[in-house]
């Protein structure tokens, strides 16, 4: 392999090795699948019990994806009252609201990026298959540098407006973007990753444009609150608190809400499965996975209660 594809290849890997997201347990990533979204879920690059490793598409825009925590899903007390600022946090048309307010403050991060790939993606290979590495060099450094630091200066006073709070990631978006061209690419993207932050994840999924499976999603959600962690090894009222119970039928009334406005029936969530197999007569109503008559408890998630399959 001749020198210049060997760069180009070397270049290549870097830039894809850019392009990867972490996600912790509890936080949902919504990124770009066709031409709608999905929340991340399988096919992960790397996964352990600390968070997984997702791909996205690696190009500026498409690339763009929401990291969304679901603790409040698990634990609704959170919220100390239970449903104050509820209906906010579950409010489709806020979550768009924000969405393009966001997308509106780091527009111009769009072309900074395009900008940078076309400088290396065109011009670099260009003028070195024409000119030669070192003119290569004094033709491609000086717009390089330029635009990574407008890019990084932009970013830091774009993300100081926008996240306040949140002044390590800022810290940590520029510092990465001064130092590679290649990392300053994703800086358009990338600044957009907490802007969701706050909203719950199925109002997110509900507004975004052409997200997949929505009331998969939402009906394996809705039935961990209804089954609520806490009330697994003890269903007494100790274990199980009158409020808490108040605060989990809150959220899933604002799921169901969402999936009637999606035109779904709640109502089925919570129905019998059609046995998969035979000898299954019984199931699991947390997880829906199905057992023969010996089980005692679900050996997916450990629930101790299960329901007959009616026949
Ligand atoms: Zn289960």
């Amino acid at each position: 392999m001749g020198e210049v594809p060997m760069l180009l290849l070397a270049l290549l890997v870097l830039h894809l090795s850019e392009f990867v997201v972490w996600v912790r347990p509890d936080v949902g990533l919504f990124r770009r699948r066709g031409r709608g979204w999905e929340l991340a879920s399988s096919g992960a690059l790397i996964s352990t019990v600390r968070g997984s490793l997702h791909w996205v598409y690696p190009l500026p825009g498409w690339a763009r994806a929401y990291a969304v925590p679901w603790t409040t899903v698990n634990q609704p007390a959170g919220d100390p009252e239970g449903t104050v600022g509820l209906e906010s946090v579950f409010s489709r048309s806020e979550v768009e609201r924000r969405r393009n307010s966001v997308e509106t403050a780091f527009q111009e991060l769009r072309w900074l990026s395009w900008s940078l790939m076309a400088v290396i993606w065109v011009v670099a290979p260009v003028t070195l298959q024409w000119i030669g590495f070192r003119s290569m060099l004094w033709i491609v450094f000086p717009p390089l540098l330029v635009l990574m630091a407008v890019n990084a200066v932009r970013v830091f006073q774009t993300h100081r407006r926008q996240y306040p709070e949140s002044g390590d990631e800022r810290l940590r978006l520029v510092l990465s973007a001064s130092l590679s061209p290649l990392a300053a690419i994703r800086s358009a993207d990338l600044v957009h990753k907490e802007a969701l932050e706050g909203f719950h994840p199925l109002a997110v999924a509900a507004a975004l444009p052409g997200f997949r499976d929505w009331e998969k999603v939402a009906a394996v959600h809705w039935r961990r609150l209804n089954h609520a962690e806490s009330e697994r090894n003890d269903p007494g009222p100790e274990a199980s608190s009158e409020s808490a119970r108040a605060k989990r039928r809150a959220w899933m009334d604002q799921i169901e809400r969402l999936a009637l406005e999606r035109g779904l029936n709640p109502a089925a969530w919570d129905q019998p499965p059609s046995p998969t197999d035979p000898t299954h007569t019984q199931y699991c109503p947390r997880c829906r996975s199905q057992f023969t008559p010996a089980a005692v408890a679900c050996h997916d998630c450990q629930w101790p209660r299960l329901l007959p399959i009616p026949s």
